[in-house]
This record gives C-alpha cells, sequence and structure tokens, in this order.
C-alpha cells in the first residue's frame, strides 16, 4: 500500500512549492485533498505524478500543478464563491472547497458529473455543487462570481462567463488560437464595462466544448471544425505515400526531398522494433550513399558506439570492453543493427581514408565508467603525466562506477565529496590541450574530449537525477544535443548528419505534454531551434505487433504483445486510414497538418512496456503535425531480434567485428 500522505507531500513540494506557487491555502488544501481518490480504479498509485491522467469519457483529470497554478492566479480566498466550468473529476473543485466559502462546478458529461458529485460527498465537502450542462453559459442563478477557473480550453472567452464575474473578481481560462497553441489568460473585472486581460503562459488542455462549437462526440466536432468533407482517417489516406518494402532500394528514395537539410532526425516509438531499425537504415544508406551525408549518430552510449564507428571506419579496435553490455543491450545487440554496421563498413571501405568515411557516433551519457576508462587509455598513449592527474581526479567517482544512480542519494545522505569540480577541472584541462594532443590524432582527440564532456555531465546527472523532475531528462538532452553539435563541428561547416533516437527526444517537445506541462526539451527541438528549416524531425508509428523490452528498468528483455492502439490516440486514426506501410509528409499536407494539429494521445515505448497500465505509463499528448515534419506508418510491426550479450548467446562478445 502505497503512502498517499507522504506521496501527496512530496507531490507538494516537488511539484507545486518548487515551481513557483506560494499562496499557503493553496498549499494546504492541495496537501488536503486525496487526489487518489479521483482517479480511475486501478491508477491510484500515478495519482501524484504531476500529469492529466484519463477519467473516462474521453477527459483528464487536471495536472495537480496546473489546479495549483490556476487558483492562486485567480486569487482564491477564504469565503469567495466560485465557479468553476469542467469539473471532470471534481479534483480541481475539492482543492477549490478547502479554501472558498462555495464552489458551483459545471460538468457537460453527466456520468462524470455524477461521479464527482458521489466523490465529493463521500469526503464530506459539502459546500460544493455540481451540475450537468454546458459550463459556457455559467451558472446565472448563483452569480456574481468572486473567481472562475475554467477547466477546458475554448477558442473564445464566453460572454457570460465575463458577465457573471463580480467585480474585482477573477476568471483564469485557457485560449486556444488559431495555431492551436493554448494559452492560459487572466481576466479581472475591473469595473462593471472593464475586463484586464493577462497571459500566464503555455498550457495543454482538453477542448472546451459547447457555445458556438457543435455539441456532441468530440472527435467529430474537432474535424467537423478542421475539414468539412473527409474524416480524419480519409485525409491521411488521402495524404499517404505508400512505401515499398524494406528491402527494396526504393525505399529509401522517399526521403530523398530532405536530403537538403543539414540533420535528418529518424525517430521510433519504441525501443526494440525491428521495422523502426530496418527503415531507418534504408533510409540512412539513402542519404549517405547518395547525398554524402557524413555521419549517424545514434541514442547510445558514446564510448560503446565509438567502438563501432572505429570499426566502419576501418580504425583497429582498442583492447576495451565489448560495447552495448549495458541493458537495455538488445538496442544495439541485434541482427537489424549488424546488417547496417555490416553495410557502412562496406560502403566506407570503398572509400580512400577515414577522413572520407561515414562515421558511427553515440549521443547519449549513460557509460560512465566505460567513458572516464577512455580518457585514461587515451592519455596513458599521449601523456603519461596528465594520465595521472586525470586518475585522481576521476577516483572521486570510483564508488559510484559501477552503480552510478546512487550517486545523488549518497551526495544527500553521507559524507562523500561531490565529484563535480574534479570532472570539470579534467574536461577543462583536455580541452586546453587540444592544439597539442590534436596533431596526433584527430578522431582519437575527439573521442577522449567527448568522454571527459560526458563524464562532467554523466556526474551531474546522476547527482540531480535522484531528485526527480525535468532537470535530468534536460540535462541529458542538452547534452546529447551538444554532442552532436561538437561532432558537425569536427567535420567542418558543411557537415551533415543524420539522428536516430526515440521519437521522445526528436519530436519537437514544445508541442508535447513533455514540454508543455513538464517543461522538458529536447533534442528535436533544440536542433529546430538552432538550425531551423536545415533541420527534419520524422516520427514513427505503429498500430499492433510485437516489440522487445522489459517489464522493469534492468530486467531481461522479452517480446511482448503490442496492445492495438487507444481509440483516442493518433495511432488509432492511422491505423484507420488502411494500413500498411506509408509516409505522410506533413510540410506537402497543410490541410491534414492542421487537422493533426489538436492535442491527442500519441504512444510511446522505451525500453520497458507494460501492457497492463498502457494508457499511464506509455500515452501522453501531443500535436503530430507540430512535433515532426513527417510521419512514418508502420501498421504493424515485430520484435527486433536480438543477440546474446555473451557467448551463451550464439553471437560472440565481438560484435560488431564477428558478424
Ligand atoms: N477540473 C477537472 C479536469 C477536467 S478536464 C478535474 O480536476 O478533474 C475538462 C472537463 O471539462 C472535461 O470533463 C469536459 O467534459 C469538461 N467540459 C468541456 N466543455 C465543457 C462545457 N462547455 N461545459 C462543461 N464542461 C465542459
Amino acid at each position: 500500500m502505497l503512502d498517499y500522505a507522504h506521496a501527496r507531500k512530496m507531490m507538494v513540494l516537488n511539484h507545486i512549492t518548487k515551481r513557483g506557487v506560494e499562496d499557503v491555502s493553496v498549499l494546504a488544501a492541495m496537501e488536503e485533498v486525496p487526489r487518489e481518490r479521483f482517479v480511475e480504479p486501478g491508477m491510484e498509485e500515478f495519482a501524484y505524478d504531476d500529469t492529466p491522467l484519463p477519467i473516462g469519457s474521453g477527459q483528464t483529470i487536471s495536472q495537480p500543478f496546473v489546479v495549483a497554478m490556476m487558483i492562486e492566479a485567480a486569487g482564491v480566498k477564504p469565503g469567495d464563491k466560485v465557479l468553476e466550468v469542467g469539473a471532470g473529476s471534481g479534483y480541481a473543485a475539492a482543492v477549490l472547497s478547502r479554501i472558498a466559502g462555495s464552489v458551483y462546478a459545471i460538468e457537460r458529461h453527466a456520468r462524470l458529473a455524477e461521479r464527482a458529485r458521489a466523490r465529493l460527498a463521500g469526503l464530506g465537502y459539502d459546500n460544493v455543487r455540481v451540475r450537468t450542462g454546458d459550463g459556457t453559459a455559467g451558472w446565472a442563478e448563483e452569480a456574481p462570481f468572486d473567481a472562475i477557473i475554467v477547466s477546458a480550453a475554448g477558442t473564445t472567452v464566453p460572454q457570460a462567463l465575463r458577465d457573471q464575474l463580480d467585480i474585482g473578481g477573477c476568471m483564469v481560462i485557457p485560449v486556444e488560437d488559431a495555431a492551436q497553441h493554448q494559452q492560459l489568460m487572466r481576466i479581472t473585472r475591473t469595473s462593471a464595462t472593464a475586463f484586464e486581460d493577462v497571459y500566464l503562459g503555455s498550457v495543454a488542455f482538453v477542448p472546451l466544448v459547447g457555445g458556438q462549437e457543435p455539441a456532441g462526440n468530440d472527435t467529430a466536432a474537432a474535424f467537423h471544425h478542421h475539414a468539412p468533407s473527409a474524416t480524419l482517417p480519409q485525409m491521411i489516406a488521402r495524404a499517404a505515400e505508400k512505401l515499398p518494402e524494406l528491402g527494396d532500394e526504393a525505399f529509401g528514395r522517399l526521403f530523398d526531398r530532405f536530403a537538403d537539410r543539414r540533420i535528418v532526425l529518424l525517430g521510433e516509438a519504441s525501443h526494440g522494433t525491428s521495422e523502426f531499425y530496418r527503415a531507418r537504415a534504408a533510409i540512412t544508406r539513402r542519404l549517405v550513399e547518395e547525398h554524402g551525408f557524413d555521419f549517424v549518430a545514434v541514442e547510445a552510449d558514446w564510448p560503446d558506439a565509438a567502438a563501432i564507428g572505429r570499426h566502419v571506419k576501418g580504425l583497429p579496435p582498442r583492447p576495451d570492453a565489448p560495447p552495448f553490455q549495458r541493458f537495455p543491450a538488445w538496442m544495439w545487440r541485434n541482427t537489424q543493427v549488424s546488417a547496417f554496421v555490416r553495410w557502412l563498413h562496406g560502403h566506407n571501405a570503398k572509400r580512400e581514408g577515414p577522413a572520407h568515411r561515414a562515421g558511427f557516433y553515440g549521443l547519449d551519457i549513460y557509460n560512465m565508467s566505460a567513458s572516464i576508462e577512455a580518457v585514461l587509455t587515451y592519455l596513458d598513449r599521449i601523456d603519461r603525466e596528465a594520465a595521472a592527474a586525470a586518475r585522481e581526479r576521476y577516483g572521486c567517482l570510483t564508488p559510484w562506477q559501477r552503480e552510478p544512480s546512487t550517486y545523488g542519494r549518497a551526495m544527500l545522505t553521507s559524507g562523500y565529496r561531490k565529484c563535480e569540480e574534479a570532472v570539470i577541472a579534467q574536461c577543462r584541462d583536455l580541452l586546453a590541450k587540444e592544439l597539442e594532443y590534436a596533431a596526433h590524432d584527430g578522431e582519437g582527440y575527439l573521442d577522449a574530449v567527448q568522454n571527459a564532456r560526458l563524464v562532467k555531465a554523466a556526474e551531474e546527472y546522476y547527482r540531480i537525477m535522484y531528485y526527480g523532475g525535468a532537470e535530468a531528462w534536460n540535462l541529458r538532452d542538452r547534452h546529447m544535443f551538444e554532442t552532436l553539435e561538437h561532432v558537425l563541428e569536427a567535420h567542418g561547416p558543411q557537415a551533415r548528419a543524420v539522428v536516430w533516437a526515440h521519437n521522445s527526444h526528436i519530436g519537437d517537445a514544445r508541442h508535447t505534454e513533455m514540454g508543455q506541462i513538464r517543461s522538458e526539451l529536447n533534442v528535436g527541438q533544440l536542433c529546430r531551434e538552432r538550425f531551423g528549416d536545415d533541420v527534419a524531425l520524422i516520427g514513427f508509428g505503429t498500430h499492433e505487433g510485437t516489440v522487445a523490452a522489459a517489464d522493469d528498468w534492468g530486467g531481461p528483455m522479452r517480446v511482448k504483445t503490442v496492445r492495438p492502439s487507444h481509440e483516442e490516440s493518433y495511432e488509432t486514426l492511422f491505423h484507420a486510414a488502411g494500413g500498411g506501410r506509408f509516409l505522410v509528409d506533413f510540410a506537402r499536407q497543410g490541410q491534414l497538418a492542421d487537422a493533426l494539429a489538436p492535442m491527442r494521445l500519441e504512444r510511446f515505448i522505451g525500453v520497458i512496456y507494460r501492457p497492463e497500465t498502457e494508457v499511464e505509463s506509455h500515452y501522453a499528448l501531443a500535436s503530430l503535425s507540430r512535433q515532426f515534419d513527417a510521419f512514418v506508418w508502420f501498421d504493424r510491426t515485430s520484435a527486433v531480434t536480438p543477440f546474446g550479450t555473451s557467448q551463451a548467446g550464439g553471437v560472440p562478445d565481438t560484435f560488431p567485428f564477428g558478424v
């Protein structure tokens, strides 16, 4: 049994206080209301994550931070009479009722309203009334209100709600603009006729249905708004460019349109799907072979990928530990990746000199101990004195090398010394020696410096990871982006790259729940911010099939069945478009891009897949056509084919050299 009171305290501290909500009555109310009682049965364990959760009828319970921030922004005080539009689960109304004198909440779904009423009564919160109806008309009999909170986003502020605001009262309401960006607005009534409007920032709410907009099915309403003559699946089917079979040379040709970009980023909707790897291999092959792209950079650890990088460039192997031993080894130790590596090696073998050969690099941060080893081995080779100093500095991290995730906790609870200064100094020293060292061997120097940068980033990552929140994710994605920049720089001003990483890293975070609700950024966003139209962000998706994934972090890989996509997801629209394999290019399909911009559920499967709690663990809201420039669809997909991570698996530890 979870300790909900503790979880609630932590939620208030980590997600609400730390993000700037100060009003003590709001914080006390958030600590009092048992949010687990407002979520669907079976979802209680997620009640204190700072995310919206589904509550049935296609609606969501508001995210705790947003509830707190809205109530604070509205300036709700003891004794106030408050209206909430969009009662949903009744959670926000419950929080309001702990502060205000009386709360009037309207919900258009009768079933939700009824259940909200029962929950509030069960908790003895008897100063709240919930009624079923269209909240855009307000609750005239009880007006005026000291505050109005609107928990769903419309394109306009309903006049009835302005009218029902008392003078001096405040309304907080999300409003969506023509580009489907939602902004939170605070409207203060300063006199009988005057209102003062202030924008408070970006948000993501479900649609406010009512007033001018047609009632009934939300999806149908949204769709009628955009495209009167066809359903969304029909529009997708019309826009779809069929893709040839994966083995067919012609597959990559459809992606020639992106060959003028500096960076083509290729996503994946899981870390264990064969089709995503094979498609990315086919596209990359085309971009390298026909269009001269310089390297591929993947969501793998730098030192591990470097072993592959040396192999494909025909450089002698180093006596390092075999690459990709760490969980999740199947991401790289699989037959789909080895076929690509074999091809790249063969392609490069035909070109004279390593400088003309296409590279293979890792952007990720996790293998700190291999990076430490790599820096030391490098310095042993070229500067023994500097190697001794580096050993001393990295010694600070020795206790945590095997299990770096315990580093953050230890920094808090015991007298261990923080290693920050040591790893920064080491990185600085290597950079200062660039001229001297790089003259020996440029590729070797780039490798050593990137490893030193990785150790510096990983030290901070593991230190702050312990606190949870957006900072650790942001640090990792920033590191991946900066690594990409460094590798581009090392290849000269004209250098061009293909990137392979998960959709969650590649799809512009500003158009997803990650960015809008959790303040997370990612590689795709940073690439667009720095390189603008010189990048292409290409997402991948599937409806059903199998996937290689684990139950828990560090657990064994299993081949799992991917559930058919959720009925409110983008995936279900693509499935309904007729299935098969196809590409949708949003730049060429403006009308479809607009129709797919309103936020919907999108599936994200990582190295862990938990079909039992799929909606909560694997779906998030996103705006597909803003997040990506194009989307590649495989209706049915299958798991990657892994090798064993040891000799017992049949494939030797010499991967990639032995296969
Ligand atoms: N505050 C709620 C979150 C609800 S989500 C909570 O804490 O659980 C928004 C809700 O607004 C949905 O339940 C949706 O059905 C409702 N809604 C949308 N348009 C509405 C309208 N015009 N009138 C009343 N409710 C509306």
